[in-house]
């Protein structure tokens, strides 16, 4: 199953790497959406870079997961 960067539509295999692609972007546009799906990047940096378990990539993973669902009809 592969996962689509909401932003520049990129493809992974799994949403972790979508995730870690995301963070090591961080270009204003991947900040802009992490930051409208109601969680701060700012935020998920911090608790990545100072959490144990990959937790902020672990965040940002299921929204990327949740973000492939319900996007019928916006298929490029
Ligand atoms: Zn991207």
């Amino acid at each position: 199953m592969y996962l689509k960067c909401p932003v520049c539509k990129k493809e992974w295999n799994a949403s972790l790497k979508v995730a870690r692609h995301i963070f090591g972007n961080g270009d204003k546009a991947h900040r802009a959406w992490v930051n409208s799906q109601g969680v701060s990047f700012t935020d998920l940096l911090i608790r990545q870079a100072t959490g144990s378990g990959n937790q902020g990539f672990m965040v940002l993973a299921k929204i990327v997961e949740s973000s492939q669902d319900g996007t019928s009809g916006v298929a490029g």
